[in-house]
């Protein structure tokens, strides 16, 4: 699995799932924590690390599986307007 590096502190953040922006820990009052995942040449997903963790978990952590279901999921969302 490669290593998707967390952004901590990014002003922008924010989850192309679940959409949050603000850091789910009340005691931060941050940006959430995000990691960027490029899924094609010109397509990179936002996710938090909650989302990153489903997606990983589904997957069961095979790298090809992840990316194409987050593709697969990206094209559903852009059909109906959601990214
Ligand atoms: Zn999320």
């Amino acid at each position: 699995m490669k290593n998707y590096r967390t952004i901590y502190g990014l002003e922008t953040a924010k989850c192309s799932w679940c959409k949050r922006s603000l850091n789910p820990h009340p005691e931060y009052s941050e940006p959430i924590p995000v990691k960027f995942i490029e899924i094609s040449r010109n397509i990179t997903v936002t996710l938090c690390l909650w989302c990153f963790e489903q997606e990983l978990k589904e997957s069961n952590e095979f790298e090809e599986v992840f990316e194409e279901t987050l593709r697969e999921k990206y094209d559903a969302m852009k059909l109906i307007g959601l990214v």
